[in-house]
C-alpha cells in the first residue's frame, strides 16, 4: 500500500504531519491528486488556534485538514457516472446525505443528517497529496481557470458569490464591504464583475486595505473605526450603499455594514463567529433594510460561479498573496493566522 504525509491541526497553533495510506476509491468515489489546497478563515478560527467548532464545524482530531481542495482525478471507483481520470475538479467541501431537502437543492452545507461530513473537518481534506472524494461533490474546473482559482472557489470565493447572489447585487448598486480578508477581497472581485460601482472597503489592517487598492478591487479603503461611517456617507451623498456585506465577523464590522446600508437596501452577514448588538428600530426597521445571513454556497451556485469566472475572465488567484508547498504548511498557517495577507494556499508539484 502506498503511503503519503498529510497535515493535521492539533489545535494549539501548530501543524503536524501524519502518515496515512493513499486511499482506494470505493463505489461512487474518485481519487484526486491535489494541486492546490487553500486555507480558510474558518480553519484558523475553529481549528488551528483551538478546536472550538461544534457540530458541522467540529474538527475530528487526526483528520487531514483543508476544506478548499482542487486537483486532478487519477482514479475513479465503480459506479461513477460523470467524472473520469484526468478531469480537473473543485471539491465542494461538504458531503451530504444526498437525499434530504437541503441536499436535493445542492446545499449539502445545510444537510442535518448524521452522515454529513465536511472535508478537512470530519473526513480527510486537501492538505495531503491525494484526496478521496465523493463523485457527487466534484465540480468541473474549466481549462481557463487555475487550480488555485478552483481551490479558492471551494469555500471562500463561493461564499462571497452566494451572498452577493442572495442580495441580488447588480450594476445599480454601490457595495460596502466590511472586512478585506480573503472573503472580503473575493466579494470585491465578484462585486466589480457584477457591475457594482463604487465598491467601498473597510478593514483594521493597513496591509489589507493597501492590497485591496493595489489589486484595483475597491474604489476606497477606509480604516475601521469611529470615522468610517462618516467617510462612507461622504462618498455616497449621505445615503450609504445599496448593498453591504460583512466579511469581518466582528461586532463592529457587522454594525458598520448595517449603518452603512442605504434605506431600503440589503445587508448580508457572512463573516462567522462573535455577536452583534444594535438598536433595531433606527438601524433596521425604520430604514426598511433587509438583513440576510448566508452560509457557504450550493453545488449549483459553485457551478454557476465557475461558469461566470470563465466568462468574466476573472481569477480568484489574483487575491492569493502566498503559495507554499505542503512541507511549509506551518509557515502557511502562521501567515494566515496573522490576518495581514490575502489568501494563503498550499500548492503541490506536478
Ligand atoms: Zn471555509
Ligand atoms: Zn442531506
Amino acid at each position: 500500500m502506498a503511503t503519503m504525509q498529510g497535515v493535521v491541526l492539533p489545535g494549539n497553533s501548530t501543524v503536524e504531519f501524519r502518515d496515512l495510506e493513499v486511499p482506494e476509491p470505493g463505489h461512487g468515489q474518485v481519487l484526486i491528486r491535489m494541486k492546490a489546497s487553500s486555507i480558510c478563515g474558518s480553519d484558523i478560527r475553529a481549528i488551528y488556534r483551538a478546536h472550538l467548532g461544534k457540530g458541522p464545524e467540529g474538527y475530528q482530531p487526526g483528520i487531514i485538514a483543508g476544506h478548499e481542495p482542487c486537483g486532478q482525478i487519477v482514479k475513479v471507483g465503480p459506479g461513477c457516472k460523470e467524472f473520469q481520470s484526468g478531469d480537473r475538479v473543485i471539491v465542494y467541501h461538504i458531503s451530504g446525505c444526498g437525499v434530504c431537502e437541503d441536499c436535493k437543492h445542492g446545499y449539502m452545507i445545510s444537510c442535518r443528517s448524521p452522515s454529513r461530513s465536511a472535508y478537512g473537518w470530519q473526513r480527510n481534506g486537501g492538505h495531503a497529496p491525494f484526496l478521496l472524494a465523493e463523485e457527487n461533490t466534484c465540480v468541473h474546473l474549466p481549462d481557463s481557470l487555475t487550480y488555485v482559482d478552483g481551490a479558492l472557489c471551494a469555500c471562500g470565493t463561493g461564499t462571497s458569490y452566494e451572498a452577493l447572489c442572495r442580495v441580488r447585487l447588480g450594476g445599480n448598486d454601490r457595495l460596502l464591504i466590511t472586512g478585506l480578508g480573503p472573503v472580503g477581497l473575493a466579494a470585491a472581485q465578484l462585486g466589480k464583475a457584477m457591475g457594482a460601482r463604487p465598491i467601498l472597503g473597510v478593514d483594521v489592517s493597513p496591509a489589507r486595505r493597501q492590497l485591496a487598492l493595489d489589486l484595483g478591487l475597491v474604489d476606497e479603503a477606509f480604516e475601521a473605526g469611529a470615522q468610517a461611517l462618516g467617510q462612507i456617507q461622504a462618498v455616497t451623498g449621505g445615503r450609504g450603499c445599496e448593498v453591504s456585506i460583512d466579511c469581518s465577523g466582528s461586532p463592529a464590522g457587522r454594525l458598520l455594514a448595517l449603518q452603512g446600508t442605504r434605506p431600503w437596501g440589503r445587508c448580508v452577514f457572512v463573516g462567522e463567529g462573535n455577536k452583534v448588538e444594535f438598536d433595531v428600530s433606527p438601524l433596521l426597521i425604520h430604514p426598511q433594510i433587509t438583513l440576510y445571513g448566508s452560509w457557504v454556497t450550493s453545488l449549483k451556485h459553485l457551478e454557476d460561479l465557475v461558469e461566470h469566472l470563465q466568462r468574466w475572465g476573472v481569477h480568484p488567484e489574483d487575491t492569493c498573496t502566498h503559495q507554499l508547498p505542503l512541507k511549509e504548511a506551518a509557515r502557511a498557517y502562521e501567515l494566515a493566522d496573522q490576518g495581514q495577507t490575502g489568501k494563503v494556499c498550499l500548492v503541490f508539484d506536478g
